[in-house]
């Protein structure tokens, strides 16, 4: 832990709770800087990625550099059928859902991200309400941050921070195709 962090540390009376949403590039990166800035204080991070099962640079930063993140994936390298999604998609969500509850209850980590939940629950992959009671039942001091398109009522309204992403321009609307480094 650093100094810094120890003189801040008493001054927290709770952790917080963060959503990154909205249809512009950016939520998943902002939640990786969080990360990464946390790290830097020496507190130990848990990233579940939803729907993910392809090895993202984050993925492989933090395996070879970064020994305060661990990053778990509970998805596989393929799309998901929204609201159609395959018996495997449901139960790998179920999975991190289940792993995130005790992540959140355990104290652990001190700062957990759920990477892509808000999408895994509007394709019907988890429950909002599960969601909502996990964030209720969290240990009060961890730091919970929630990414994805689409973020429900009910998560925002329980959130401290939320912030949109908007897309003013994407790139992919010029043709150009996504790469290592940019989009994973
Ligand atoms: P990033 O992972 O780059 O921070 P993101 O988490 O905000 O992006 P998602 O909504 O999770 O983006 O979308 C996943 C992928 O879709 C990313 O690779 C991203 O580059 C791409 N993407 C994001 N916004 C748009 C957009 N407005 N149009 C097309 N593709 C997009
Ligand atoms: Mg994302």
């Amino acid at each position: 832990m650093t100094d810094l962090l120890k003189d801040t540390v008493s001054k927290y009376e709770r952790g917080l709770v963060f959503v990154y949403t909205g249809n512009g590039k950016g939520k998943t990166t902002a939640a990786m800087g969080q990360a990464l800035r946390a790290a830097g204080h020496g507190l130990k991070v848990l990233v579940i990625q939803f729907m993910k099962g392809k090895k993202y640079g984050e993925v492989i930063a933090a395996e070879k550099y970064l020994p305060a993140i661990t990053i778990c994936q509970c998805g596989l390298d393929s799309f998901v059928m929204r609201k159609n999604p395959a018996p495997v998609d449901i139960e790998l969500a179920q999975q991190g859902l289940n792993m995130a509850e005790k992540a959140l209850l355990s104290g652990e980590y001190h700062l957990v991200i759920l990477d892509e939940i808000n999408v895994a629950m509007d394709f019907g992959l988890i429950s909002i309400d599960d969601v909502v009671n996990m964030i209720k039942n969290k240990a009060p001091s961890v730091d919970l941050i929630l990414t994805g398109r689409y973020a429900p009522p009910e998560i925002i309204e329980l959130a401290d921070t939320v912030s949109e992403v908007n897309e003013i321009k994407h790139h992919y609307a010029k043709g150009i195709k996504e790469r290592a480094g940019i989009e994973f």
